[in-house]
């Protein structure tokens, strides 16, 4: 594979230049080789994307992709539903097949909408052949996963290491293993230490859901063990105190909001205003399609416009009117969709930005589409495309998605199948929508 990407306007993410550039990408093997001003590529494909705008893939870094077959039907869940009837029992009708189905299809999906790496938080894994059907899901799409092993809620016993250990064995360009755990919000003192052990003796991210209510003890036995850092990553966040939130900013912990799906569920109000005055910024999620659309530019619309309304409310108490300078900015939330989310999943060093050395994971926005056009700041382009405007997808140099159709899959069979799958899993709810 060596391709040379011509014409485009160029988001590079890269600290330092431009927002936004006309520039050229130079793909060789799985990475980016070079990104500059008439660049020679030899033999490479020649592709004119004039009128597109090119960035780094998006990164979903919280989606429980096993739920893809329950869509539509969590619209209306509040949080309490969503644990008792996702959790307490449809989960329980998964059999391996469902969760490979489940976790191909929703990996096309994502692909399909610009998301180039997705941070699988599976935690429905009642055997081993369970997350191998989950793996085998994944690795069949194309997209490049951390799958984040965890368990049905919530036993109070230390993480199966060796269930770990034989996921880890798996590893390679598109998979990287990790743990998702209770955490010290959801599990005893001694069991949270355990399983923080076990990802820090292993250098694996480790991600634990955190909302509802005042942190608990556990974390402070936690603390005092030194045991989170850059590869900790905490989902939600509410209820986080300021002081507890700098004290796990400072380690280089990272957040992931999922706005869309936290101010509709009641989880509490997203991290993010706790994160951007002290100089941190969350990655973003869509956490689950049984209640909300996965779509990652919509969480990042979403998030940003929370932030924004939160900004003016407060300027308005301080001062009487609106804030009349921006608070934040479209640059900034897509760096949450892409730079922030690569750091939440450990992968800081190979996507999210388009430079020399990393992988080469790239969209390409249709910025000529009727509901863009006429597109003149690329980056606010990238940011509100909806899905039909992501033409085309790269993941570690191959084409997942050309010209706005999905490469090397047979879409309705996939659909065919998971909607047998889901079949059987939704009507247990005794009250399937026909
Ligand atoms: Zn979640």
């Amino acid at each position: 594979m060596k391709a040379l990407l011509r014409g485009a306007q160029v988001i590079t993410m890269t600290p330092g230049r431009p927002d936004w550039e006309r520039v050229d990408v130079l793909v060789e093997g799985t990475r980016i080789a070079d990104v500059g001003r008439d660049l020679d590529g030899g033999d490479a494909e020649v592709l004119d994307l004039s009128g597109r705008v090119v960035m780094p893939g998006l990164v979903n870094a919280h989606l429980h992709t096993w739920q893809t077959g329950l869509r539509t039907v969590g619209v209306d869940w509040t949080l309490s539903r969503y644990l008792t009837l996702a959790h307490g029992t449809l989960a329980g009708y998964y059999r391996p097949e469902d969760m490979r189905i489940a976790s191909l299809a929703g990996a096309l999906s994502q692909l399909n909408s610009g998301v180039t790496t997705v941070g699988d938080w599976c935690h429905n894994t009642p055997t081993p052949e369970h997350s191998d059907a989950a793996i085998e899901g994944f690795l069949r799409s194309g997209i490049r996963t951390v799958f984040l092993h965890g368990r049905r809620y919530s036993l109070p016993e230390p993480h199966p290491v060796t269930e770990i250990d034989r996921l880890l064995a798996r590893s390679h360009e598109l998979l990287t293993v990790g743990m998702a755990i209770p955490g010290p919000q959801l599990s005893p003192a001694d069991v949270a230490v355990a399983d923080f052990r076990a990802a820090a003796e292993r250098g694996i991210v480790v991600s634990m859901h955190q909302s509802g209510g005042d942190p608990q003890p556990a974390w402070d036995v936690v603390r005092e063990a030194r045991l989170f850092g850059p590869l900790t990553n905490i989902v939600h966040g509410a209820g986080l105190t300021d002081s507890w939130t700098r004290t796990l900013v400072d380690a280089g912990v990272s957040f992931t909001t999922t706005a869309e799906n936290e101010l509709g569920q009641g989880h509490g109000a997203p991290i993010t205003a706790r994160l951007l005055p002290i100089g941190a910024a969350p990655s973003l999620g869509t956490d689950t399609d049984a209640v909300v659309p996965g779509d990652l530019l919509v969480s990042a619309r979403v998030a940003l416009a929370q932030q924004r309304g939160l900004d003016h409310d407060h300027h308005r108490q301080a001062h009487g009117v609106f804030s009349h300078e921006p608070t934040v900015t479209a640059m900034q939330a897509l760096r949450w969709a892409t730079v922030e989310g690569a750091r939440a999943l450990g992968l800081a060093d190979d996507v999210g930005r388009l430079e020399p050395g990393m992988r080469a994971d790239l969209i390409a926005v249709d910025a000529r589409a009727l509901n863009l056009w006429p597109a003149h700041d690329p980056v606010a382009a990238a940011l509100h495309a909806g899905v039909g405007d992501i033409e085309s997808v790269m993941v570690a140099g191959r084409w997942r998605k050309r010209d706005h159709t999905l490469v090397d899959v047979e879409v309705e069979r996939v659909k065919e199948e998971l909607a047998d799958s889901a079949g059987h899993i939704v009507a247990a709810l005794g009250a399937t929508r026909s």
